[in-house]
């Protein structure tokens, strides 16, 4: 998964990346998803310790397109693990409260506490994205966030909170089809807006906005991914596979008990 990681200081373009890769994976996707069964019966071990131990912080940050498959990747990705240590919070347009207080204000209080996995569903990267698309703000005013999200991120890590961010990459043609699958599906109908066709016509002005979150704020303590996500299936396999390597390296173990089992008797 290493190639889907952007290095730090590296220019993005998206168009060298391709939203419609699966990888190593040609048997598609009934293999796809048997191979998502095992990565997810082995995240879910490791967080039973993650938890058990109470040490770590894991942060989860999803950016995308709308329709990219956030929701998606939090049901099949994190929807099987244990919901006592896993926290999703969903960023919206901020309200008034939030809007009185600097942008990491909201963010801040959502981070994870030892022992959890954090999941954020949209995150501070809107301040650099809608915001800046949107003309929400100056850009005198957005400009400077980059830097200022690279400190507040340092901040988090160097505190002991392990952090990894995807930006889940489909293309205009995709977009399409899962919009059209929303107005068609009785089902998923109150997934859509009409205001998501506004956003669509800015898709160039996104492409560029990313680009941009994504050159300056990858960074060694906080790396991004960009995950080809045309194929759901291969998608979750390779947020799951990243997290599950993460996951893997720190070392988890569970915690020394405070007694000599061999040395209990219960009567
Ligand atoms: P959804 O994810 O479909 O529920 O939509 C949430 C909406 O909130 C999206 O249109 C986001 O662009 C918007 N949003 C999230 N964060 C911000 C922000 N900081 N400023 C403005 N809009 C935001
Ligand atoms: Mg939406």
């Amino acid at each position: 998964m290493k190639r889907y990681l952007v290095k730090p200081k590296s220019l993005v373009d998206l168009s060298t990346h391709d939203p419609r890769d699966s990888g190593a994976f040609d048997g598609g996707k009934k293999e796809g998803r048997d191979h998502l069964a095992k990565l997810v019966a082995r995240l879910e071990e490791l967080q039973e310790v993650l938890y058990a131990e109470n040490r770590h912080r894991v942060l989860v940050v999803l950016q995308a397109m709308d329709t990219g498959g956030k929701d998606g990747t939090i049901r099949s990705v994190f929807g099987p693990l244990n919901p006592q240590g896993v926290r999703v919070a969903s960023f919206k347009v901020p309200t008034p409260e939030e809007l009185a207080h600097d942008f990491l204000w909201r963010i801040h209080k959502q981070t994870p506490r030892h022992g959890e996995i954090a999941v954020f569903n949209r995150s501070h990267y809107e301040d650099v994205l809608v915001v800046r698309v949107r003309s929400l703000m100056p850009e005198s005013v957005w400009s400077k966030r980059y830097e200022r999200i690279n400190a507040f991120e340092r901040i988090l890590a160097e505190e002991g909170t392990t952090i990894l961010k995807f930006f889940l990459h489909i293309d205009l043609a995709e977009q399409k089809e899962r919009f059209q699958a929303r107005i068609d599906e009785p089902a998923k109908r109150w997934k859509f807006n009409t205001a998501d066709l506004k956003e669509r016509k800015l898709w160039p002005e996104y492409v560029r906005a990313y680009e941009d979150a994504l050159s300056k704020t990858s960074t060694k303590h906080a790396p991004w991914y960009i995950i080809p996500a045309n194929r759901k299936w291969y998608r979750n396999i390779a947020v799951a596979t990243v997290v599950l390597h993460t996951l893997e390296g720190l070392g988890m173990e569970y915690p020394k008990p405070a007694f000599d089992p061999a040395a209990i008797v219960i009567e």
